[in-house]
């Protein structure tokens, strides 16, 4: 069959659309009609080359959600009809890391990473050309096929487009805060850098009964919004020294927690400064390959700092995101505040122009 997608033919160039070739889905693959794919930072990170996988050319998107039109043999996670999400680490269950239930670390993650099925192929094509699908979604596509491990069946009643961000920034910054903080409630906690993902954390935060939320930007579009998530105290970059402010709200103490959600060395180095004695950083946003910075190493024994990474919410992704739509649906996520902006796939490059100039938390794109 026949599909439009957004495609990356070149680095640090718009994306293409253009149409492409869909092979039908083979053993335990499955055809989707995407609806909605939300548009984040990796996508970007893919487009401009900071990260090298997929190889070109490639079909970016890894928040999507659709309806499956037909599955191939073997298939028993779902079936034509179903509504789905997509997880963009397709979960094995029987790997050395599934097995110890570290499933976000999932072996088969490697293989998608490269931007093809599970068996090495891709069911893209342009011509005798083959396309890469971003770690196995490739959702900037109206038709895709992906594996079945990379699918969930979802309720009718949640809509598309809040279903694509669950996700990615929904499950990745709600489980930093319950999976990988485990936060205790009563705990301050500092969040830098409010895209899809920081304002998650500051959900889980909320969720988790943290007692100081202090939500750190340079938008205020952002910052306001991070009150409604839930936060308590907002530290405008463009204004105040964020390290100075935490020291004065929290009695000259630092937080328990920090959770940086940008992914750059000087904002790491930062957040690592607005810890109390004992406390924790927790790093979700992904920096590029090259990015380094020094730990003052002394602190960090004789006051016991430490520094956690943090991928995919750090734990089940099937369970956190049945937790999570169990939460939407009780009417506890604001998962909906988050959408600024629904774009055609025509108008891809505006919507991801308006997501890096930080004029959006979110756009989606609709099929
Ligand atoms: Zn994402
Ligand atoms: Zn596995």
């Amino acid at each position: 069959m026949r599909t439009k997608a957004a495609l990356v033919y070149e680095y640090k160039k718009p994306l293409v659309i253009d149409e492409l070739t869909l092979g039908a889905p083979k053993d335990r693959e499955v055809l989707i009609q995407y609806r909605a794919a939300g548009l984040c930072h990796s996508d970007v990170s893919v487009r401009d080359g900071v990260f090298r996988m997929p190889p070109l050319p490639c079909v970016p998107g890894h928040e999507g959600a659709g309806v499956v039109l037909d599955v191939g043999h073997g298939v028993t996670r779902v079936k034509p009809g179903d509504h789905v999400l997509l997880m963009w680490v397709p979960v094995c269950g029987q790997c050395y890391y599934c097995l110890r239930g570290h499933y976000h670390l999932c072996a088969d993650r490697d293989k998608t990473r490269l931007g093809r099925m599970l068996d090495g192929t891709t069911r893209l094509t342009k011509g005798n050309q083959e396309i890469q699908s971003m770690l196995g979604v490739g959702a900037f596509s109206q038709y895709n096929v992906v594996s079945e491990q990379s699918v969930l069946p979802m309720d009718r009643d949640i809509p598309f487009d809040v279903a694509a961000l669950f996700g990615c920034a929904v499950v990745t910054g709600i489980g930093a805060v319950l999976n990988r903080a485990k936060l205790p409630p009563g705990s301050h906690v500092a969040i830098m850098g409010l895209g899809g993902v920081g304002l998650n954390v500051v959900q889980g935060a909320f969720l988790a009964n943290a007692t100081q939320i202090i939500a750190i930007d340079r938008f205020e579009q952002k910052l306001a919004l991070a009150r409604q998530f839930g936060a308590t105290h907002l530290i405008d970059v463009t204004q105040v020294d964020p390290v100075e402010r935490i020291k004065e709200l929290t009695n000259g103490m630092g937080v328990d927690f920090v959770f940086e959600a940008i992914g750059k060395a000087e904002t790491i180095a930062m957040s690592y400064q607005f810890l109390r004695r004992g406390g924790t950083a927790v790093l979700v946003g992904i920096p590029d390959a090259e990015a380094r910075f020094a730990l003052p190493l002394q602190e960090m024994v004789q006051f016991e700092k430490g520094m956690l990474g943090c991928y995919y919410g750090s734990g089940d992704i099937r369970i956190g995101l049945k937790t999570i739509m169990g939460l939407y649906k009780a009417g506890r996520l604001k998962t909906d505040l988050m959408i600024s902006r629904r774009y055609s796939l025509e108008e891809i490059n505006a919507g991801l122009a308006d997501m890096e100039s930080g004029r959006n938390v979110r756009g989606v794109i609709i099929y």
